[in-house]
């Protein structure tokens, strides 16, 4: 049987968060959720707050904070463009000082810290698919750079903070996630165009639309997360967890105009600055590590988000 853990989720009502606090809870284990409610609501984690396990705490990870715990998750950060470009400087603090505060602690208790980093390391890739020893291609004053900069540093700092103290750290770069409990108006691809869809607006395409991107299912990543958890102590990765299969914005938009069975239009807008122009995981590592890949097929992950968002306008 597997033992009962305490842990902690830093920005853990988010997306990606509120499905790993669940699933979290359902294994059995004690779980703290940290979260400033900064690109999140309380209603995402609605569904466990009567839960005996589950606490939430409201609190900004750029200032210190101790509960006693065995693993910490470290999710919190804006990951959508809009989101994290709104309030560039307060993105970098909290990547830099959120991923400091949560190393402090975790050296405190000697606890295992997993961060979730990101596929935006590799920047705009000058390698295709990208695999885990590519440096990446970032420009370090563009738009952008407020996210990549500092989740690159994060890695930084969760490799000194194994070099120093050999403090037990895992880290993984998310591709490109979607599902159920995204914000409607976090103004990611997959959200923005079934939003659209479902209200008879136009599908906005950035650019040209070839533009390519590799969807991965949230409870697909989930798994993968908590296996990169679950891996022997002297493997930090970094790893990539996605979905390999690359699509072009416009067949995103194309297959998600059929699934919804949507008259929308699509506009053309301009390409915004610095965007990654492909973008496609090696999984190779994750694969052989980790023994994850992905199952759900971009058509089945939509239809799950299609449905999800079809509740929340009803
Ligand atoms: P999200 O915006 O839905 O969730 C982030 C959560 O962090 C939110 O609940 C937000 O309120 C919280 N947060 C932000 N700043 C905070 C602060 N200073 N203090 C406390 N809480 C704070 O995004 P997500 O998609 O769930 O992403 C979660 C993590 O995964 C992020 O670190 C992101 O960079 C990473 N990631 C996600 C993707 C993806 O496709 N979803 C891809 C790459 C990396
Ligand atoms: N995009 C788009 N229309 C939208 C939102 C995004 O064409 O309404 C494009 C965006 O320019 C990028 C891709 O879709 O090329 C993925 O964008 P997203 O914000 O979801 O994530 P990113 O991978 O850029 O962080």
């Amino acid at each position: 049987m597997r033992k009962s853990k305490r842990i902690l989720v830093t920005g853990g009502a988010g997306f990606l968060g509120s499905h790993l606090c669940k699933k979290l809870l359902d294994q059995g284990h004690e779980v703290i959720c940290l979260d400033n409610f900064s690109t999140s609501t309380k209603d995402n984690v609605s569904d466990l707050l009567n839960h005996p396990g589950f606490e939430l705490v409201n609190h900004d990870v750029t200032t210190p904070f101790r509960f006693e715990v065995d693993e910490i998750y470290n999710l919190a950060c804006p990951a959508s463009p809009v989101h994290y470009q709104s309030n560039p400087i307060q993105t970098i603090k909290t990547s830099v000082l959120g991923a400091i505060n949560v190393l402090e602690l975790a050296y405190q208790l000697r606890a295992k810290v997993l961060h979730a980093s990101t596929s935006e390391v590799y920047g705009d890739p000058l390698i295709h698919p990208q695999p885990e020893d590519y440096w990446g291609n970032v420009n370090p004053v563009g738009v952008r750079s407020c996210y990549d900069e500092s989740k690159r540093c994060a890695e930084t700092l969760c490799f000194e903070y194994f070099r120093k103290y050999g403090l037990e750290i895992k880290i993984i770069r998310i591709f490109n996630t979607y599902g159920p409990k995204m914000q409607w108006s976090d103004g990611r691809v997959v959200s923005n165009h079934i939003v659209q869809a479902l209200k008879g607006e136009e599908i906005t395409i950035y650019g040209d639309g070839k533009q390519t991107r590799s969807f991965c299912y949230v409870d697909d990543l989930i798994d993968g997360m908590l296996a990169m958890m679950e891996t022997e102590s002297n493997f930090l990765g970094p790893v990539n967890l996605g979905n390999p299969a690359e699509f072009t914005i416009l067949e995103l938009a194309e297959k998600v105009l059929r699934l919804t069975g949507s008259k929308s239009k699509v506009s053309f807008l301009p390409f915004p600055s610095d965007d990654p122009k492909r973008r496609r995981p090696d999984i190779s590592l994750a694969k052989s590590k980790l023994g994850w890949q992905p199952r759900v097929s971009l058509e089945e992950g939509l239809k799950e988000t299609i449905a999800y968002f079809r509740k929340v306008f009803q």
